[in-house]
């Protein structure tokens, strides 16, 4: 029997497990538990010192690292208690994933003996070697010195594995140089331009009392899991994180039966592990279902200001890779793991809030008359169409270049959906004041034992890439690997402009002046409405509609990059102190890098499993129906075999060339153009041939499990 058919003989026999009391611990009392959160805080540390680490926290005053002792000392104690032996700085590089490394609390005392150590510097301070991470050459090889700096904002945490406890203390990244090696810093800075300009437009509205204006983020998200047995045989999921070949299934998503079906048992017990081990870590899981394509599935928390939120975001991704094993499965964060059915997003809901609890996106009943959330709403449109081409840019990685535009996902072209009934308020704006809002309604269903439903005032539209979403907008064209920091960063520096903007106007303006603000935010409306879009994102029409407006289309990463080049994203971040140009530049070489790695990663893998697996299939199939040639009908098969086996040797060579031409291209921009040009239609010539074996070759034969199994066994 081949390995496959052995795997799948063992899926059939597989046992769910429970892993965990969950009778003892269902979810109220661990909820936070291995989070030094404020009634962790209050217990251990000095009244005095909580008192000030709360005002840190709640972005009141800075850290005065006076007492970075105390708050040191706090926290060890509260970890020991807990069995930490470990403490580590935990960060998140331009790698795309994070970074820790774990320092013991042993200190050997000089008389055989050791106590544990934590001081105020071991908490505030870190020094990770800088030149191991990607910099974009901010640090060349010799320069080697970095720095972790404690992020008060978000919670101290503990890891805790089957063989230990970890206290983690999330981070910032920053060079030797003070340039920022992470994705947090830019993030964080564009938090701050984007408050300080919403605050100035507060001010306008005689807002008096807010101190803080900040965004929130509920990031759902998208991934897939397969069976483990069956995953560790194909050398394109283990390394790439998608497959490289692989037939269609004879059935795939048509019956629109796995969205929202029922959740089976070894799926579940995944998903219960996966939100008991969040909520102990104090991440909200609320939501979880089947997502569209089989294999498919989604959670999502509740939203949380962004700085958290993002932080927490890469710990899901992490604990769901971590868990996946223990239930015999292996989890996909990948944009595409397979050609011809759906592949993973993340939808990031956004929104501007303030320290008071005020929603900065919530229209109210009348959105006509609501002034203040008409301006801010213009400041989003204005800011995604001015912008458009750095939000584009800022979710482009070779992932990503599989599914956008794909029938499944947004196009590459940035638009706003607003819903009918903001629709037509921004279309009276156009004119002059709006004076009417459309309402929603009820729905009647016509049978006396079922309620009367509220009907909202606007449908909604999945086809969109920005679509407001009742009280916030839901950025959903973000790749499901892909750190929340990034994209966030990009549209908050695109808003935090457009609010500056119109801040500098309205402060010319008389407060209460709302004929001269509705002027305003008319001349806004009628510049930038070619970015508003209600139908079908993912029409041919809207192709031709958005190039006739003149919206940027950048298909691929290798289109998208130079947005980041342009005099106009340089001046607008360095505008707004959230990069500089050189650490731009950093990013944008970092992309580069990437996308040329990636490419090249999978065509050797491609070429590595057509050489070794694919084309010995293929010889040992063409051996056995020599001994069927007195058949006129088994030799014909042979003969359609043989011309594919040569079809896939010649593949294999015409993509040998074309990766070694790429690598002659000079500049790593050049090398990424002729991946997309040569070398990607080069491996898809490969896969094709491939693939049409796989459906003709006897399935004893096949090396790599297929796309049927790995999507409906497990
Ligand atoms: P919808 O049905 O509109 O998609 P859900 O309630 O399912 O909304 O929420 C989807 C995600 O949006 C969740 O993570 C939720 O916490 C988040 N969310 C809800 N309100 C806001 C808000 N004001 N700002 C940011 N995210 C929000
Ligand atoms: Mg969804």
């Amino acid at each position: 029997m081949s390995a496959r058919h052995t795997a799948i003989e063992s899926i059939s026999n597989h046992q769910v497990a429970s892993t965990q009391d969950y009778l003892a611990h269902a979810g109220e009392e661990i909820y936070g538990q291995y989070v030094f959160h404020e009634a962790a805080q209050r217990q251990f540390l000095a009244k005095p010192i909580f008192k000030r680490l709360r005002r840190t926290i709640e972005g009141l005053e800075p850290f005065d690292p006076v007492i970075a002792d105390a708050v040191a000392h706090g926290v060890k104690e509260w970890a020991l208690s807990h069995g930490a032996t470990h403490y580590t700085h935990w960060f998140v590089p331009m790698t795309g994933s994070t970074a820790e490394k774990h320092d013991s609390f042993l200190s050997p005392t000089g008389d055989g003996q050791t106590i544990a150590e934590f001081s105020g510097r071991n908490l505030l301070q870190g020094e990770p070697d800088a030149s191991s991470f990607p910099s974009g050459g901010i640090r060349a090889t010799f320069e080697a010195r970095g720095y972790t700096a404690w992020d008060v904002t978000s919670p101290i945490y503990l890891q805790v594995e089957p063989n230990g406890v970890t206290l983690t203390i999330p981070t910032a990244f920053v060079s030797f140089t003070g340039e920022a090696l992470d994705h947090k810093i830019p993030m964080l800075r564009s938090q701050e331009a984007l408050g300080t300009q919403a605050l100035r437009v507060l001010r306008w509205f005689d807002n008096t009392s807010a101190s803080r204006v900040f965004t929130n983020i509920g990031p759902e998200q998208e991934y897939f899991l397969v069976d483990r047995r069956l995953a560790e045989q194909r050398p394109d999921l283990v390394l790439t994180g998608r497959t490289l070949f692989g037939a269609p299934s004879p059935k795939g998503q048509e019956l629109e039966d796995q969205y929202f079906g029922p959740i089976r048992e070894r799926i579940l017990a995944f998903m219960m592990d996966l939100d008991r081990e969040l909520w102990r870590l104090g991440i909200p899981a609320k939501t979880r279902h089947n997502e569209v394509a089989p294999g498919q599935f989604e959670m999502a928390p509740v939203y949380e200001p962004t700085s958290v939120g993002s932080d927490h975001n890469m710990i899901v991704l992490s604990m769901m890779r971590r868990l996946a094993p223990r239930h015999g499965l292996m989890f996909l964060s990948h944009e595409k793991p397979f050609a011809g059915i759906n592949g993973s997003g993340k939808h990031n809901n956004w929104s501007m809030g303030t320290d008071e609890g005020e929603n900065l996106l919530d229209p109210g009943h009348d959105p006509h008359a609501n002034a203040q959330f008409l301006a801010f709403l213009v400041a989003v449109i204005r800011g995604v169409n001015a912008h458009a081409d750095i939000l584009r840019a800022s979710i482009a990685d070779a992932g990503q270049d599989h599914r956008l535009g794909a029938n499944e996902a947004p196009p590459a072209i940035m638009s706003v959906f607003l819903g009918s009934q903001l629709e037509d308020v921004i279309e009276q704006l156009e004119k002059g004041a709006a004076s009417a809002s459309k309402k929603g309604g009820s729905l009647e269903l016509g049978v006396t034992s079922l309620p009367v439903l509220p009907k909202d005032a606007t449908d909604r539209n999945r086809t969109s890439p920005f679509a407001f979403t009742g009280n916030k907008f839901e950025f959903r064209a973000v790749g499901s690997s892909a750190p929340i920091y990034w994209p966030q960063t990009v549209l908050n520096t695109a808003v935090a402009d457009s609010l500056c903007q119109l801040a500098d106007e309205l402060e010319k303006l008389d407060h209460g002046d709302f004929e001269g603000l509705t002027s305003i935010l008319s001349r806004i409306v009628r510049a930038n409405k070619q970015v508003l879009f209600e139908g079908n994102n993912y029409s041919e029409e809207w192709h031709a509609e958005a190039a006739r407006r003149g919206l940027p289309n950048n298909r691929t990463t290798v289109d998208a990059l130079p947005a980041l080049t342009t005099q106009k994203a340089k001046d607008v971040f360095a505008k707004f102190g959230v990069l500089s140009e050189r650490e731009l530049a950093a990013r944008v070489d970092i992309n580069w890098e990437r996308y040329v790695k990636v490419q090249n990663i999978e065509a050797n893998c491609a070429l590595d499993m057509a050489r070794t697996m694919i084309v010995p299939a293929t010889a040992a199939y063409l051996g056995q129906l020599a001994g069927g040639s007195a058949s006129k009908g088994i030799a014909a098969v042979a003969e359609h075999v043989a011309g594919l086996a040569d079809r896939l040797v010649d593949a294999i060579h015409a993509l040998e060339h074309a990766q070694h031409a790429a690598h002659e291209a000079g500049s790593v921009q050049a090398e990424a153009r002729a991946f997309v040009d040569q070398v990607i239609p080069a491996q898809n010539a490969l896969r094709a041939a491939a693939d049409e074996l796989e459906t003709i070759v006897s399935d004893e034969l096949w090396p790599l499990p297929k796309y049927r199994e790995l999507l409906f066994q497990y």
